[in-house]
Protein backbone atom coordinates (compact mmCIF):
# COMPACT_ATOMS: atom_id res chain seq x y z
CA UNK A 1 0.00 0.00 0.00
CA UNK A 2 1.09 3.36 -0.84
CA UNK A 3 1.23 5.51 3.04
CA UNK A 4 2.07 8.49 1.37
CA UNK A 5 -0.97 8.49 -0.89
CA UNK A 6 -3.60 7.05 0.95
CA UNK A 7 -3.05 7.22 4.64
CA UNK A 8 -4.82 9.54 6.26
CA UNK A 9 -6.78 10.09 9.49
CA UNK A 10 -10.92 10.28 9.36
CA UNK A 11 -11.89 14.38 8.09
CA UNK A 12 -14.61 16.41 8.85
CA UNK A 13 -15.78 16.75 12.48
CA UNK A 14 -18.76 13.63 12.83
CA UNK A 15 -18.42 11.32 15.52
CA UNK A 16 -15.76 9.10 13.69
CA UNK A 17 -13.65 11.93 12.76
CA UNK A 18 -10.03 12.72 14.24
CA UNK A 19 -11.61 15.62 15.58
CA UNK A 20 -13.87 14.30 17.98
CA UNK A 21 -11.67 12.11 19.09
CA UNK A 22 -8.49 13.40 19.54
CA UNK A 23 -8.72 14.77 23.37
CA UNK A 24 -5.90 12.17 24.20
CA UNK A 25 -3.84 13.77 22.63
CA UNK A 26 -4.74 16.91 23.13
CA UNK A 27 -4.37 16.72 27.06
CA UNK A 28 -0.81 15.69 25.46
CA UNK A 29 0.04 19.17 23.65
CA UNK A 30 -1.12 21.45 26.67
CA UNK A 31 1.12 19.75 29.01
CA UNK A 32 4.15 20.81 26.32
CA UNK A 33 2.85 24.47 26.49
CA UNK A 34 5.98 25.13 28.99
CA UNK A 35 8.42 23.78 26.78
CA UNK A 36 6.71 25.29 23.53
CA UNK A 37 7.05 28.39 25.15
CA UNK A 38 10.73 28.24 26.52
CA UNK A 39 11.54 26.98 23.08
CA UNK A 40 10.30 30.27 21.17
CA UNK A 41 11.72 32.27 24.31
CA UNK A 42 15.44 30.89 23.43
CA UNK A 43 14.65 30.96 19.50
CA UNK A 44 13.95 34.51 19.86
CA UNK A 45 16.98 35.29 22.61
CA UNK A 46 19.03 33.73 20.39
CA UNK A 47 18.60 35.59 17.44
CA UNK A 48 18.32 39.59 18.88
CA UNK A 49 21.88 39.82 18.60
CA UNK A 50 21.64 38.45 14.54
CA UNK A 51 19.17 40.38 12.23
CA UNK A 52 15.79 39.51 14.06
CA UNK A 53 13.62 37.84 12.18
CA UNK A 54 10.78 40.01 10.26
CA UNK A 55 8.79 36.46 9.11
CA UNK A 56 9.27 34.00 11.60
CA UNK A 57 8.52 30.48 9.36
CA UNK A 58 7.18 28.08 11.57
CA UNK A 59 5.99 24.52 10.48
CA UNK A 60 3.53 21.68 12.01
CA UNK A 61 4.47 18.62 11.04
CA UNK A 62 1.17 15.60 10.54
CA UNK A 63 -1.16 18.40 11.54
CA UNK A 64 -4.24 16.24 10.91
CA UNK A 65 -7.53 17.78 10.49
CA UNK A 66 -8.64 18.39 13.90
CA UNK A 67 -8.51 21.22 16.12
CA UNK A 68 -4.84 20.01 17.81
CA UNK A 69 -2.99 21.62 15.17
CA UNK A 70 -5.25 25.26 15.74
CA UNK A 71 -4.00 24.69 19.56
CA UNK A 72 -0.67 24.01 18.76
CA UNK A 73 -0.65 27.15 16.67
CA UNK A 74 -2.87 29.43 19.07
CA UNK A 75 0.39 28.65 21.68
CA UNK A 76 3.72 29.47 19.23
CA UNK A 77 1.70 32.90 18.28
CA UNK A 78 0.57 33.76 22.02
CA UNK A 79 4.91 32.81 22.82
CA UNK A 80 6.05 34.81 19.99
CA UNK A 81 3.78 37.97 20.91
CA UNK A 82 5.27 37.58 24.66
CA UNK A 83 8.58 37.52 24.15
CA UNK A 84 8.62 39.98 21.28
CA UNK A 85 6.77 42.00 24.44
CA UNK A 86 9.23 41.17 27.20
CA UNK A 87 12.23 41.95 24.77
CA UNK A 88 10.75 45.35 23.79
CA UNK A 89 10.63 44.37 20.31
CA UNK A 90 7.89 44.22 17.56
CA UNK A 91 6.39 40.97 16.88
CA UNK A 92 7.42 39.30 13.50
CA UNK A 93 5.03 38.27 11.10
CA UNK A 94 4.61 34.20 11.16
CA UNK A 95 4.21 31.90 8.31
CA UNK A 96 2.09 29.05 9.72
CA UNK A 97 3.20 26.02 7.47
CA UNK A 98 0.13 22.59 8.07
CA UNK A 99 1.60 20.06 6.81
CA UNK A 100 0.11 16.12 6.42
CA UNK A 101 0.16 13.74 3.95
CA UNK A 102 -1.88 14.77 1.10
CA UNK A 103 -5.00 12.72 1.46
CA UNK A 104 -5.11 14.69 4.99
CA UNK A 105 -8.59 16.77 5.26
CA UNK A 106 -7.10 19.99 5.19
CA UNK A 107 -10.20 21.82 4.44
CA UNK A 108 -11.71 21.15 7.82
CA UNK A 109 -8.73 22.92 9.25
CA UNK A 110 -8.71 25.75 7.14
CA UNK A 111 -12.53 26.47 8.17
CA UNK A 112 -12.06 26.31 11.44
CA UNK A 113 -9.12 28.55 10.89
CA UNK A 114 -11.18 30.79 9.14
CA UNK A 115 -14.21 30.70 11.65
CA UNK A 116 -11.48 31.61 14.04
CA UNK A 117 -9.64 34.50 12.93
CA UNK A 118 -13.33 36.03 12.31
CA UNK A 119 -13.88 35.52 15.78
CA UNK A 120 -11.15 34.79 17.83
CA UNK A 121 -13.16 34.91 20.81
CA UNK A 122 -14.59 31.92 20.19
CA UNK A 123 -11.80 29.97 21.37
CA UNK A 124 -8.52 30.21 23.50
CA UNK A 125 -7.43 31.35 19.57
CA UNK A 126 -4.81 34.69 20.53
CA UNK A 127 -4.89 35.94 24.02
CA UNK A 128 -2.47 38.83 23.37
CA UNK A 129 -3.00 42.39 22.60
CA UNK A 130 0.12 42.86 19.93
CA UNK A 131 -0.92 39.83 18.06
CA UNK A 132 1.31 39.41 15.10
CA UNK A 133 0.42 39.23 11.54
CA UNK A 134 -0.59 35.12 10.31
CA UNK A 135 -0.25 33.99 7.17
CA UNK A 136 -1.39 29.94 6.88
CA UNK A 137 -0.22 27.56 4.32
CA UNK A 138 -0.82 23.79 3.76
CA UNK A 139 2.43 21.87 3.24
CA UNK A 140 1.09 17.87 1.95
CA UNK A 141 4.11 15.61 1.64
CA UNK A 142 5.90 13.17 3.86
CA UNK A 143 7.78 14.63 6.59
CA UNK A 144 10.29 11.76 6.20
CA UNK A 145 11.56 13.84 2.72
CA UNK A 146 12.09 16.80 1.82
CA UNK A 147 9.10 19.26 2.05
CA UNK A 148 10.71 22.83 2.87
CA UNK A 149 13.62 24.85 1.01
CA UNK A 150 16.94 24.93 2.35
CA UNK A 151 17.32 27.17 6.13
CA UNK A 152 13.91 28.03 5.75
CA UNK A 153 12.16 26.98 8.90
CA UNK A 154 12.41 28.90 12.41
CA UNK A 155 10.27 26.82 14.22
CA UNK A 156 9.15 23.07 13.83
CA UNK A 157 6.59 21.35 15.88
CA UNK A 158 5.17 17.50 15.60
CA UNK A 159 2.90 15.71 17.92
CA UNK A 160 1.71 12.27 18.06
CA UNK A 161 2.82 11.61 14.62
CA UNK A 162 6.49 10.57 14.52
CA UNK A 163 5.71 6.88 15.59
CA UNK A 164 3.95 6.50 12.01
CA UNK A 165 5.94 4.48 10.25
CA UNK A 166 6.48 5.48 6.06
CA UNK A 167 5.88 1.92 5.52
CA UNK A 168 5.34 -1.66 7.09
CA UNK A 169 8.71 -3.16 7.41
CA UNK A 170 9.71 -6.46 5.61
CA UNK A 171 9.02 -9.11 7.93
CA UNK A 172 10.67 -12.82 8.37
CA UNK A 173 8.28 -14.06 10.52
CA UNK A 174 4.24 -12.88 10.83
CA UNK A 175 3.28 -10.98 13.85
CA UNK A 176 0.59 -14.15 14.12
CA UNK A 177 -2.81 -12.77 16.53
CA UNK A 178 -1.43 -9.54 16.87
CA UNK A 179 -2.27 -6.09 15.68
CA UNK A 180 0.60 -4.79 18.03
CA UNK A 181 3.97 -5.79 19.29
CA UNK A 182 2.86 -7.98 22.46
CA UNK A 183 4.26 -10.83 24.39
CA UNK A 184 3.68 -13.74 21.80
CA UNK A 185 5.28 -11.50 19.27
CA UNK A 186 8.26 -12.89 17.56
CA UNK A 187 11.74 -11.77 18.53
CA UNK A 188 12.56 -10.65 14.93
CA UNK A 189 9.41 -8.55 13.99
CA UNK A 190 10.11 -6.47 17.42
CA UNK A 191 13.25 -6.27 15.72
CA UNK A 192 12.40 -5.55 12.57
CA UNK A 193 9.35 -2.50 13.45
CA UNK A 194 12.68 -0.64 15.57
CA UNK A 195 14.69 -0.82 12.82
CA UNK A 196 12.45 0.90 10.64
CA UNK A 197 11.58 3.48 13.25
CA UNK A 198 15.01 4.12 13.22
CA UNK A 199 15.17 4.57 9.87
CA UNK A 200 12.50 6.88 9.93
CA UNK A 201 13.44 9.19 12.61
CA UNK A 202 17.33 9.42 11.19
CA UNK A 203 15.33 10.44 7.71
CA UNK A 204 13.49 12.60 9.49
CA UNK A 205 15.90 14.55 11.61
CA UNK A 206 18.23 14.26 8.27
CA UNK A 207 15.46 16.48 6.22
CA UNK A 208 14.45 18.97 9.00
CA UNK A 209 18.39 19.58 9.85
CA UNK A 210 18.58 20.67 6.01
CA UNK A 211 15.29 22.80 6.07
CA UNK A 212 15.85 24.28 9.73
CA UNK A 213 17.69 27.74 10.27
CA UNK A 214 20.68 27.85 12.37
CA UNK A 215 19.31 28.49 15.89
CA UNK A 216 16.09 26.91 14.89
CA UNK A 217 14.10 25.11 17.73
CA UNK A 218 12.09 21.93 17.15
CA UNK A 219 9.55 20.52 19.47
CA UNK A 220 9.06 16.91 19.14
CA UNK A 221 5.95 14.52 20.87
CA UNK A 222 6.19 10.66 20.53
CA UNK A 223 4.14 7.58 21.78
CA UNK A 224 6.13 6.20 24.40
CA UNK A 225 6.23 3.96 26.70
CA UNK A 226 7.99 3.98 30.61
CA UNK A 227 9.72 0.10 30.07
CA UNK A 228 12.04 -1.18 27.92
CA UNK A 229 10.52 -4.06 26.59
CA UNK A 230 8.56 -3.48 24.05
CA UNK A 231 5.95 -6.45 24.00
CA UNK A 232 5.51 -5.53 27.60
CA UNK A 233 1.81 -5.50 28.45
CA UNK A 234 2.17 -1.71 29.52
CA UNK A 235 2.49 -1.04 25.69
CA UNK A 236 -0.14 -2.78 23.99
CA UNK A 237 -3.35 -3.31 26.28
CA UNK A 238 -5.04 -0.95 24.30
CA UNK A 239 -4.47 -2.76 21.00
CA UNK A 240 -5.24 -6.18 22.47
CA UNK A 241 -9.50 -5.69 22.64
CA UNK A 242 -9.20 -4.47 18.89
CA UNK A 243 -6.93 -7.24 17.96
CA UNK A 244 -9.92 -9.20 19.09
CA UNK A 245 -12.51 -7.79 17.27
CA UNK A 246 -10.72 -7.84 14.28
CA UNK A 247 -9.62 -11.26 14.44
CA UNK A 248 -13.48 -12.39 14.75
CA UNK A 249 -14.29 -10.54 12.03
CA UNK A 250 -12.03 -12.20 9.78
CA UNK A 251 -12.45 -15.69 10.97
CA UNK A 252 -16.42 -15.00 10.61
CA UNK A 253 -15.52 -14.08 6.91
CA UNK A 254 -13.12 -16.79 6.43
CA UNK A 255 -14.54 -19.78 8.24
CA UNK A 256 -15.63 -20.96 5.12
CA UNK A 257 -12.51 -20.80 3.65
CA UNK A 258 -10.69 -22.86 6.72
CA UNK A 259 -8.58 -20.19 7.52
CA UNK A 260 -6.12 -21.06 10.59
CA UNK A 261 -4.91 -18.50 11.81
CA UNK A 262 -4.49 -14.43 11.22
CA UNK A 263 -1.66 -11.73 11.43
CA UNK A 264 -2.17 -8.10 11.20
CA UNK A 265 0.68 -5.81 10.71
CA UNK A 266 0.29 -2.65 11.59
CA UNK A 267 2.91 0.59 10.48
CA UNK A 268 2.30 2.02 13.97
CA UNK A 269 5.30 2.10 15.94
CA UNK A 270 2.98 3.38 18.93
CA UNK A 271 -0.49 3.69 19.11
CA UNK A 272 -3.08 5.66 17.20
CA UNK A 273 -5.09 4.16 14.37
CA UNK A 274 -3.62 1.87 12.28
CA UNK A 275 -3.52 0.61 8.73
CA UNK A 276 -3.94 -3.15 8.51
CA UNK A 277 -2.23 -5.86 6.51
CA UNK A 278 -3.99 -9.30 6.99
CA UNK A 279 -2.14 -12.71 6.78
CA UNK A 280 -4.15 -15.73 6.05
CA UNK A 281 -2.37 -19.16 6.49
N1 LIG B 1 -0.57 16.43 15.40
C1 LIG B 1 -1.94 16.08 15.61
C2 LIG B 1 -2.36 14.88 14.78
C3 LIG B 1 -1.71 13.55 15.13
S1 LIG B 1 -2.41 12.22 14.17
C4 LIG B 1 -2.21 15.87 17.08
O1 LIG B 1 -1.27 15.90 17.88
O2 LIG B 1 -3.36 15.66 17.46
C5 LIG B 1 -1.01 11.79 13.19
C6 LIG B 1 -0.98 12.56 11.88
O3 LIG B 1 0.31 12.33 11.30
C7 LIG B 1 -2.03 12.04 10.87
O4 LIG B 1 -2.79 13.10 10.40
C8 LIG B 1 -1.18 11.42 9.78
O5 LIG B 1 -1.74 11.55 8.48
C9 LIG B 1 0.11 12.21 9.91
N2 LIG B 1 1.26 11.53 9.32
C10 LIG B 1 1.63 10.24 9.48
N3 LIG B 1 2.73 9.97 8.77
C11 LIG B 1 3.08 11.14 8.13
C12 LIG B 1 4.12 11.51 7.25
N4 LIG B 1 5.04 10.63 6.85
N5 LIG B 1 4.18 12.79 6.80
C13 LIG B 1 3.24 13.70 7.20
N6 LIG B 1 2.22 13.40 8.04
C14 LIG B 1 2.13 12.14 8.50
Amino acid sequence: MDMVKFFHTNGGIGDASYSSNSGLQRMGIMKTKGVIEQAISDLCHTRSNVNFPETLMMADLGCSSGPNTLLVVSMVINAVANTCFEMGLKSPDIQINLNDLPANDFNTVFIALQELQQNPTNGQFMDVQDQPTCYFTRVPGSFFGRIFPTKSLHFVHSSYSLHWLSQVPELEEINKGNIHLSSTTPESVSRAYFKQFQTDFLGFLRCRSEEMMGGGRMVLTLAGRTTDDPRDEESYHLWRPLAMVLQDMVFESFRSNQSSGLGVQTNNAGSGQIVVKLHLD
